[in-house]
């Protein structure tokens, strides 16, 4: 069965590095027929060299590619679902279908019959035909590029498909050791993306995947079969705790403000400072004083950053909220006896009492 090549493999699949001589290769380019390299530095012309490939990074982008071209087959032939694009990424790939949706069990099947293939150990074959020759008719060429002349390079996995490819290939399928597919995704205009991985790739992230286990054993201590119950749990719990904490915070601000206002005399200015509470702490302490004419400095947060409020008398609240706000680093603005602000530094906390002290202490000495 042959069939069309999708697209230009030397656009989807990145490029080999190396070293030509001892310079290393940063990017290959082809130009026509021409494999153009960058290198880091300029070699004299004429000068031989001998090319040393990155193998690593080769292998792998071959697992890839032929790992493609098998599923590609497969999906079409099995279940009609047509390539029209793909993309090798430096994690993961992905084949565009051409379908909207893709059946959750077609994927599972999929599977098992592209694993099926690499344990039948299939030759992948390379066949190069001159300019015209008549095996090319059928060979579809859809999809080679427009300044493409001369020899067409055809790939075939023996008893599946020939493809037209211009990209590099293992040379049996036993060499993409497995694949595995991972998810599909909505793509664009109607399409469904379906990401894998082949080879290397799969053993790499069955071992990230194990390393996150192993640490999550040692962190819940208890088995994986248990991690998705226990995290659950934590996070009910955690939950309940915060609905808790912050009902405790409610009441503590509820009894700040009544002490405030008990006191005799009323005091003229109160800071506070509560590293675990919210907003709505300080509205509840501000609604219980209930009085402008006692100046409340108050903030919420830690190290990351928080709320401050300075609640009294608008005429002092204009005046000296800008220059709080300012020492700690932050950004608000005032409403009638509020000055409200997202700060982000509590570092100059203690600058920020002294100031509204000695502006206190100056208006005071004016009357
Ligand atoms: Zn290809």
């Amino acid at each position: 069965m042959v069939y069309k090549c999708q697209e230009d493999s030397f656009l989807k699949e990145p490029c080999d590095y190396g070293l030509l001589g001892s310079v290393p290769v940063l990017q290959v380019t082809r130009r026509g027929a021409d494999a153009v390299h960058f290198v880091e530095s300029a070699l004299p012309v004429g000068k031989l060299v001998t090319q040393k490939l990155d193998w690593e990074r080769r292998l792998d982008h071959m697992q890839q590619h032929s790992g493609q071209h098998l599923i590609t087959a497969l999906a079409d032939i099995h279940f009609g679902y047509p390539t029209t694009s793909w993309w090798l990424g430096e994690e993961e790939s992905y084949i565009e279908f051409d379908t909207q949706s893709v059946k959750p069990s077609d994927l599972d099947t999929l599977e098992e019959l592209v694993n099926e293939k690499i344990r039948a150990a299939n030759p992948v074959i390379v066949t190069v035909y001159k300019e015209g020759d008549s095996e090319l008719k059928r060979v579809r060429t859809r999809g080679l590029p427009d300044d493409h002349k001369g020899a067409v390079r055809v790939v075939t996995i023996e008893g599946v498909e020939s493809n037209m490819c211009c990209g590099t290939h293992v040379t049996n399928l036993s060499q993409l050791q497995a694949i595995k597919i991972l998810r599909i995704e909505k793509g664009k205009k109607n399409k469904t993306n379906l990401h894998f991985l082949v080879g290397g790739r799969v053993l790499r992230q069955l071992s990230a995947c194990l390393h996150r286990e192993y640490q999550l054993t040692a962190l819940l201590k208890n088995g994986p079969a248990d991690h998705v119950n226990l995290v659950d749990k934590l996070q009910r719990s955690l939950k309940y705790a915060n609905k808790n904490l912050q009902a405790a915070l409610r009441d503590i601000a509820a009894y700040e403000g009544a002490r405030i206002k008990q006191q005799v005399p009323t005091p003229v200015y109160v800071s506070h400072h509560r590293k675990e509470a919210d907003s709505d702490f300080m509205s509840i302490l501000i609604n219980e004083v209930g009085d402008q004419n006692v100046l409340l400095f108050l903030t919420v947060g830690d190290d990351k950053g928080g709320q401050m409020v300075l609640h009294g008398e608008p005429a002092t609240v204009a005046q000296l909220g800008p220059q709080v706000c300012a020492l700690l680093n932050g950004k608000g603005a005032a409403k009638g006896p509020k000055f409200q602000a997202k700060v982000s530094n509590f570092a100059n906390r203690t600058k920020a009492e002294e100031l509204i002290s000695q502006y206190l202490a100056g208006t005071s000495n004016d009357c």
